[in-house]
């Protein structure tokens, strides 16, 4: 801002004050020439020597037009005695004048000092010879003043030191709050950003009403919102992982031991021992499997391969394993297929499971689960329903994320990582195959996800 008020300083103290002087005289001069020259374009006219008074009048010169002979033929006197040419004085210029007056020269122009004059003011001659009207050689004389510019000069120069003082302290103020109004926001933001490096995740940025700082405060805010919602995540996921771990290690342990010192010997009671430490290790290895799984997601996308597949049979197929592994449930397949479809029939099968599995987690105390396959033009839409305490609308969105778990502790009879929803939607989404959940809180869930039939080659 400073540097711009100095430059525009700088530009008007030299076109105003150094150069103004010459500037002007040089203005000055070239008009004195140009009127000496419409006086002799005129010469001959009818009303030529009122031409002639007016044209001296208006540019306050004195003209004086001879013949070869050096005869006054025309004349027109507006200085006076101060007048070069119309008085003695034109002796002390007779010199230079001679050579135009004799034909040698076409034209002169010269400028004479206040030093060398009586009239204190510069003095302009010029002489020209040209044709007259009957094509003789006539030579006009002409004496302009050029007046100095010192009083107006001084004027600007006062002016122009008032002007300078102004514009530096408005320069300096305007700098000087445009400079806080910017420094300002911009230096909170970086110090609430070293405290969001350092944990502290709250979303408090903010922009002061400068756009820019607005959107970017907005986007920090929206950062920060994030990673606390990842950390709250991570945090819980430990917990839960933690507890699922335990929950089996600890049964392991009771029972391995319970073998080790009493049923080892009782072959009826260890292999019903052995079945439970069995099942849990099981449990533990599903759980290590949606850890591995989710870890490896997040390195490299899987590479899918689409074939086709019947979906029936794969419905069927996780039905029966999960009718085994839990024979108090009943999980109902309403519709056999065929169902041909075109997918990367691993993923699928892993949605599948996932949302049976957490079917038979949640579902009601009637212990019911149903699969239902319904057929959508170009897709075939399958439905898992459970009975169970369904999902509030506002947590609907959550239960997708990666380690969301609802908060309301739940028995279940196989063990849940918070990772399977997150699967679901990872794998349908890498297909764009669309899913979703419909429930009300109190009348069970029903997961969704449909997949494209298999186009006849
Ligand atoms: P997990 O079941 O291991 O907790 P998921 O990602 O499979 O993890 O599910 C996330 C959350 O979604 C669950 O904690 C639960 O609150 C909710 N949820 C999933 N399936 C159902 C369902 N069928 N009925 C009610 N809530 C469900």
């Amino acid at each position: 801002m400073l540097l711009y008020t100095t430059l525009i300083i700088l530009l008007l103290w030299a076109l105003q004050i150094v150069f103004l002087n010459t500037y002007y005289q040089q203005m000055k001069r070239a008009s004195i020439i140009s009127a000496g020259k419409q006086i002799l374009s005129h010469v001959g006219d009818e009303d030529f020597q009122s031409y002639l008074e007016r044209t001296a009048f208006e540019n306050h010169i004195c003209v004086l037009i001879v013949n070869e002979n050096g005869r006054k033929q025309y004349s027109a006197d507006m200085l006076g005695p101060f007048c070069l040419i119309h008085t003695d004085a034109i002796r002390t210029i007779e010199s230079s004048l001679r050579p135009v007056l004799d034909g040698q020269q076409k034209k002169m122009v010269q400028l004479i000092g206040e030093e060398h004059h009586r009239f204190p003011k510069q003095m302009l001659i010029y002489a020209e010879s040209a044709a007259g009207a009957q094509g003789e050689r006539i030579t006009l004389i002409l004496n302009g003043v050029i007046s100095p510019l010192g009083d107006t000069q001084e004027i600007l120069k006062n002016q122009f030191w008032i002007l300078t003082m102004i514009l530096i302290a408005v320069a300096l103020m305007i700098s000087g709050l445009i400079g806080q109004r910017l420094t300002r926001p911009v230096k909170r933001i970086n110090s609430r950003a070293k405290r969001l490096a350092e944990g502290d995740y709250r979303a408090d940025f903010e922009g002061e009403g400068i756009e820019e700082m607005e959107e970017l405060a907005a986007t920090l805010n929206f950062a920060a919102e994030g990673l606390s919602r990842v950390e709250e995540l991570r945090r819980e996921l430990v917990a839960n992982v933690s507890h699922d771990l335990k929950t089996p290690l600890t049964m392991i342990k009771a029972y391995a031991e319970l073998i080790r010192d009493i049923t080892g010997e009782n072959p009826e009671k260890r292999n019903e021992q052995l079945e439970v430490i069995i099942s849990e290790a099981d449990r533990l290895t599903g759980l290590v499997g949606d850890l591995i799984r989710v870890s490896r997601d997040e390195e490299a996308e899987d590479k899918l391969q689409t074939e086709p597949f019947d979906l029936g049979e794969e419905i069927g197929s996780v039905a029966e394993r999960f009718a085994q592994l839990c024979p108090d449930y009943r999980i109902e397949v309403e519709n056999k297929g065929p169902f041909p479809v075109a997918a990367d029939r691993k993923s699928i099968s892993q949605v599948l499971y996932n949302l049976v599995s957490n079917a038979i987690n949640y579902t009601g105390d009637d212990h019911r689960v149903v699969i239902r396959v319904k057929d959508e033009v170009e897709w075939f839409r399958v439905e898992i329903i459970d009975t169970g305490a369904g999902i509030p609308k506002e947590e609907q969105p959550l239960i997708w994320e990666r380690y969301y778990r609802s908060r309301n502790t739940h028995q279940r009879p196989v063990a849940g990582s918070g990772l399977g929803l997150s699967i679901v939607r990872s794998a349908l989404m890498k297909q764009n195959f669309p899913y979703g959940v419909e429930s009300e809180p109190g009348n069970g869930s029903c997961f969704w996800f449909s997949v494209p039939k298999e186009r006849p080659s």
